[in-house]
């Protein structure tokens, strides 16, 4: 048996294999691709091409696919085999530079929002070559960006390179200043921690809102759920132990770093963290690892379930989005350093990320905003949905004396001048955990725990990537022009920390208390829901952000804006519609058929002897006379809300109309139905219940 070394990345096309099948003039001038992002000519690109092909190919591959993260939230893929005829009636295998570089699906099945015109039917793909191709089953999948003919991004990758440039060029200018000129490049890096769910394959088929929906729309609260806190970091049971070795040798032999795994603290609640990867890296490996958790789980009988919140009342599933920024000489930029020198520049490069994260608010909020999340945040379980950061007791108590120009505790009677010796060093503050804030210092990476389970983490890193460079930027213009540097550096700091320390909270962010004070004396933004948040992208502010950093255009902006609401309004549409189906067709029939049943029984009692009470049938039929009555009441009016709907026009209306109405619609049909669950005797009740689901594995 091969040791995990020896398998590692053995299906990934990396700079190992580069090495060993490109000749050395062409690995270096793909290397200057990858590294410095120099335009790559096509005879490098034939070169690249013939070995890959060559290595997929001796690797069982043969088709090649180019791979993209369109708007739909999942991955996209088109095969095409490797196979062209030879002149003797048989094939040999072929792959040009041409074919690696560039694709074109046909874009008209995919979302652009009214960014593909009828004459721009297609789009193209771009091989992005700082992500490795890998091999999955006998497909060779080659990451690529996809844009229209016109130029628009159609996905998510291409923003996010976009964003990533932004940050590497303001935060280079930064460094400059700092006296730094060796360092030729500042990337982003991030860990995204995965919390999913594991039922049974049994469970699911038998709940068609799970199938339809990937979440659970009815369902009474069981009598044991996460109360006891006895499943978080507990033993791991047998199928699930042998999902996540099996899920572990996929991910590991695709070049994902699997590192920890773990239960969480729902049942049935598990979470996987990978080591820590450049953002594009680390973003196409996070789309991998669903598709394997989901594959992996299908052939141990199993069902992940990916869902922001796949079950009421039970914990819902986010993923954390670990994010710092490093020079490619391996400096953390977001790490507190050795000398007062490198703090000065650590704590600059942490008020460009507490200015970020304060002016763009409304940007973070964005990129994690769907209909699945809009369940999860601030249901007690999550960050609430009003943005704060965390930044612990030293950290906070260092600011604070820099503002107030005061001495900082530990230092004796001297203040904090930045740029000069006195400042201190500082020790990282790593007791704290608070797991309450939505944007938390962890040392040294901020932790954004706002992204739900089945977001792509692109957007979240775009936003954060764009907004940290626009901090950047304002400072090193300013910087570029003082006469006294360290002067300059300390008022900008003081500045920040003054204006920006609104953002800053380091209590529990669960507590009501704390949502009255972030909106009525702080004013924070405060959106509850995607309808609430989804149309601030527009706001001028904004757009002006952005498109300066040209992260995105002015019209991928509205088409965004478009395909998150439409994708909403989707969503709920599909979830207003499943409820209906079950509620008319699975629900009330079988509450209908407990009842007749009793009253039979009661009848039956009563001809044997006319004395007898039947209390118990009386009783129960009349509420259950009463529920299936409501039930069917209230779905036909859900039903006839969604039809009114499906005429309003305009995605804003839209979207409105179907937060206001179909969803307390849909609470009151379920809590109708719930009532029901929980007096229909079991063996009645049409579908899995909460306890039969969330303990179904063994
Ligand atoms: P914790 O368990 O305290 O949240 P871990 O050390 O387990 O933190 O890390 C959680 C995630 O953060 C992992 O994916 C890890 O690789 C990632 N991570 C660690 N250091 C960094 C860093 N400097 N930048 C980005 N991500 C990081
Ligand atoms: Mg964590």
């Amino acid at each position: 048996m091969k040791t995990v070394p020896e398998y590692f990345g053995c299906m990934v096309f990396d700079d190992r294999v580069m090495k060993k099948t490109l000749s050395a003039d062409v690995y270096a001038s793909l290397k200057k691709t990858i590294d410095e992002e120099a335009t790559l000519d096509i005879g490098v690109a034939n070169a690249v091409a013939e070995a890959m092909k060559e290595w997929a190919v001796s690797n069982g591959a043969t088709h090649f696919t180019h791979w993209f993260q369109p708007l739909t939230g999942i991955t996209a893929e088109k095969h095409d085999s490797f196979i062209s005829p030879s002149p003797d009636g048989g094939v040999i295998m072929e792959f040009s530079g041409k074919e690696l570089i560039k694709g074109e699906p046909d874009a008209s099945s995919f979302p652009s929002g009214g960014l593909r015109t009828t004459f721009e039917a297609r789009g193209y793909t771009a091989w992005d070559p700082t992500s490795y191709a890998y091999i999955k089953g006998s497909t060779l999948y080659i990451p690529t960006a996809f844009c229209s003919y016109g130029g628009y991004a159609l996905d998510k990758k291409t923003p996010l390179l976009r964003s990533m440039e932004a940050l590497n060029k303001q935060a280079l200018r930064v460094l400059r200043l700092f006296g730094n000129d060796t360092s030729k490049c500042v990337r982003p890096s991030v860990g995204p921690e995965q919390e999913y769910f594991l039922i049974t394959r049994e469970m699911f088929d038998a709940r068609p809102d799970l199938k339809f929906t990937g979440r659970t729309l009815f369902g009474a609260k069981p009598p044991k759920g996460q109360e006891m806190d006895d499943h978080y970091f507990g033993a791991i049971k047998p199928a699930v132990a042998s999902f996540m070795g099996e899920l572990n040798e996929e991910l590991w032999k695709l070049g994902i770093m699997a590192k920890t795994e773990h239960n969480e603290v729902a049942p049935a609640q598990h979470e996987l963290a990978p080591i820590y990867r450049t953002t594009n890296v680390a973003t196409d490996h996070n789309q991998i690892t669903m598709e394997v958790m989901q594959r992996v789980a299908e052939k141990h009988g199993l069902v992940c379930l990916l869902h922001e919140k796949p079950f009421e009342g039970v914990n819902g599933s986010g993923k954390h989005n670990n994010w710092s920024i490093s020079t490619d000489e391996g400096q953390n930029l977001l790490s507190p350093g050795e000398t007062p020198h490198e703090n000065a520049q650590f704590l600059l490069f942490l008020c460009a990320v507490i200015k970020a994260v304060d002016d763009y608010q409304d940007l973070l909020r964005i990129s994690v905003a769907t209909a699945g999340n809009d369940h999860r945040l601030g249901a007690n379980e999550a960050p609430p949905a009003v943005i704060s950061m965390f930044l612990g007791d030293e950290l906070g108590a260092i600011l604070e004396s820099i503002e107030n120009d005061a001495p900082y505790r530990g230092t004796g009677k001297t203040q904090m001048r930045l740029g000069v010796d006195v400042l201190p060093k500082f020790n990282r503050d790593t007791t704290d955990r608070n797991r309450t804030s939505p944007f938390a210092f962890t040392g040294n990476k901020f932790e954004f725990r706002m992204l739900g389970s089945s977001n792509s983490i692109a957007c979240a890193n775009i936003m954060l990537n764009s907004a940290v460079a626009e901090s950047l930027k304002i400072y090193a213009d300013e910087l570029e022009g003082a006469d006294d540097f360290s002067t300059a550096l300390h008022d900008l700091i003081k500045k920040t920390i003054k204006e920006h320390k609104k953002i800053i909270f380091n209590g529990n962010g669960y507590d009501d208390a704390w949502i009255k004070e972030a909106t009525e004396v702080r004013g924070l933004k405060n959106y509850p829901t995607t309808v609430d948040c989804m149309p601030h992208i527009l706001d001028k502010k904004n757009v002006d952000m952005l498109t300066s950093h040209k992260v995105f255009t002015i019209e991928e902006l509205r088409s965004r804006c478009d395909i998150m609401l439409d994708n909403y309004c989707k969503t709920v549409t599909i979830e207003a519609g499943t409820m209906v189906n079950m509620a008319k067709t699975m629900i009330a029939p079988a509450v209908e058929k407990f009842a007749a049943d009793m009253a039979k029984n009661a009848n039956a009692k009563r001809a044997l002897n006319a004395e007898i009470p039947c209390d118990y049938e009386i009783k129960l039929v009349g509420k259950l006379s009463s529920l299936t009555d409501m039930i069917s009441l209230v779905a036909d009016e859900l039903q006839s809300e969604l039809e009114e709907i499906r005429r309003t026009d305009g995605i804003i209306a839209e979207s409105t109309e179907i937060r206001d109405r179909i969803l307390p619609k849909m609470a009151e049909l379920r809590s109708a139905c719930d009532e029901a669950e929980k007096i229909t005797a079991k063996s009645y009740w049409p579908m899995p219940t909460y306890a039969d689901i969330l303990f179904s594995v063994k």
